[in-house]
């Protein structure tokens, strides 16, 4: 039932007073998200459908390459931190519980998964395996910012592979970035896999997935056919640096600011060596584990969604991840003609199984208009006494604004179902 009379979408006309980034500001202004503290956001029903949407195309993706999917905790013993040499990071949370025990509130699964795998795996006939989770990471971020861009916690779905040797990680990698790419074509988003450095994980080999957008923090190295994290480029022997212009094959490459949405990581022995992790291969010889780490934000996959399609009037989002694909707006007063005709519109369209909310409060057309253009639904059907009068429902596509082929009004499902499918292929 998603009735906005009894729905809790606290819309906003202004932005919160410290909010820069567009994502941020629209966000809260279409109900999404809360704040709580400092890198610290709730999701607030139409913005976890959002969220929940893209988790569950990054879930299908992860399956179809042979992921399984498990949970593990985020409070940790700070043992295998300990061993990895990862305790001493700053981001990193510890606590200790009642009886002294140094506790760590994970900021990444790598020491987890890894201990399991080194008391489970025996042998090469054990391997290789895909192993995910969507679970919530915490990290004393320096600087948490704009809303759910840099949280100090968040849902991040972690996958990790397990091979015998180096050709078997690649396959896994190959498999992963195939996956991602997937991924990152069905979210909607325009993003590029730039190959990065490894930083922290450590490893042979990594890409990001960046999302160009205003509040993005990194920089992109862009050229014909050509995508790089700067620093990559800066450093790479075709790359040569005149004016403080980056400059490969001639060509002078364009500089655009992203955030990254997902990063994947070979990191070979990094982690099997320190906690362990080895196999016996057919000889009887004991080998360590080739390890891969695969991470993607849904959250930061949302807010760039946000960033990338908005408009002067709000949120426009794509159609695959949108909270609802159909925003319905009944224009008169409870009891009349009109208003029992969009009651009917609505009762059709949700037997028709299509995601819809329903604009029933007690408001007038403009402020209907504006909170359907602020939430961002890719279609608007808008019932009033026109539609009666033309036997037709108005519909407005989100992206662009513009006007489409008009609906037939109808309570028969298969009816509306015809006219929107009529309307879909036009819509981003
Ligand atoms: P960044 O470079 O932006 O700090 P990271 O390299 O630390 O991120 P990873 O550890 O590779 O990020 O995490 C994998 C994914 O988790 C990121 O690609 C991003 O989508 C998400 N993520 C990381 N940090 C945050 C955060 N503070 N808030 C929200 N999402 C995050
Ligand atoms: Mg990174």
């Amino acid at each position: 039932m998603t009735r906005l009379s009894d729905y809790l979408l606290p819309t906003e006309k202004q932005p919160p007073a410290d909010a820069e980034a567009t994502s941020h500001k629209l966000m809260v202004r279409a109900g999404l998200i809360r704040q709580l503290g400092a890198g610290m956001w709730t999701w607030l029903p139409a913005g976890w459908r959002v969220h929940e949407r893209v988790v569950g195309i990054i879930r299908e993706e992860i399956d179809a390459i042979g992921g399984q999917e498990m949970l593990m905790p985020v409070l940790q013993p700070a043992e295998p931190w300990r061993k990895t040499g990862r305790y001493d990071i700053d981001a990193l949370f510890k606590l200790t519980d009642r009886k002294g025990s140094p506790l760590v509130l994970a900021m990444t699964h790598e020491e987890a998964v890894t201990f399991h795998v080194s008391q489970i795996v025996r042998s090469y006939r054990d391997l290789p395996l895909i192993l995910y989770h969507f679970q919530v990471k915490e990290r004393d971020e320096p600087r948490p910012r704009a809303g759910v861009l840099r949280t100090r916690e968040f849902i991040m779905k972690d996958s990790y592979t397990f091979d015998r040797d180096q050709a078997g990680l690649e396959e896994r990698y190959a498999m992963h970035v195939g996956a991602y790419d997937r991924i990152m074509e069905r979210t909607g988003l325009r993003y590029y896999r730039v190959e990065s450095d490894v930083g922290m994980m450590g490893g042979l080999g990594a890409h990001e997935y960046m999302a160009p957008c205003a509040a993005g923090e990194d920089e992109i190295a862009l050229g014909d056919g050509y995508a790089a994290n700067v620093e990559v480029a800066r450093a790479s022997a075709d790359v040569r640096e005149q004016d403080g212009v980056l400059i490969r094959d001639g060509e002078p490459l364009v500089i655009e600011s992203a955030i990254e949405v997902g990063n994947i990581f070979m990191l070979g022995t990094r982690y099997s060596e320190p906690l362990d992790a080895r196999y016996l291969d057919e000889r009887g010889n004991e080998l360590p584990i080739w390890m891969g780490s695969y991470g993607i934000g849904p959250a930061r996959i949302v807010a760039a969604a946000v960033e990338q399609f908005a408009d002067e009037h709000g949120i426009s989002w794509p159609r695959a991840i949108a909270p609802f694909e159909v925003h319905l707006v009944a224009i008169g007063a409870p009891g009349t003609r009109e208003r029992d005709a969009a009651e009917g519109v609505y009762r059709a369209l949700r037997e028709a199984g299509v995601s819809v909310v329903f604009d029933d409060r007690d408001a007038g057309p403009g402020e209907k208009f504006a909170d359907a253009e602020l939430l961002g639904s890719p279609l608007r059907l808008t019932v009033g006494r026109r539609a009666l009068e033309e036997g037709s429902i108005e519909v407005q596509i989100r992206r662009g604004r513009a006007e489409a082929p008009a609906v037939l009004l109808s309570d028969d499902p298969a009816v509306l179902l015809e006219g929107l499918d009529a309307t879909w292929p036009s819509v981003p």
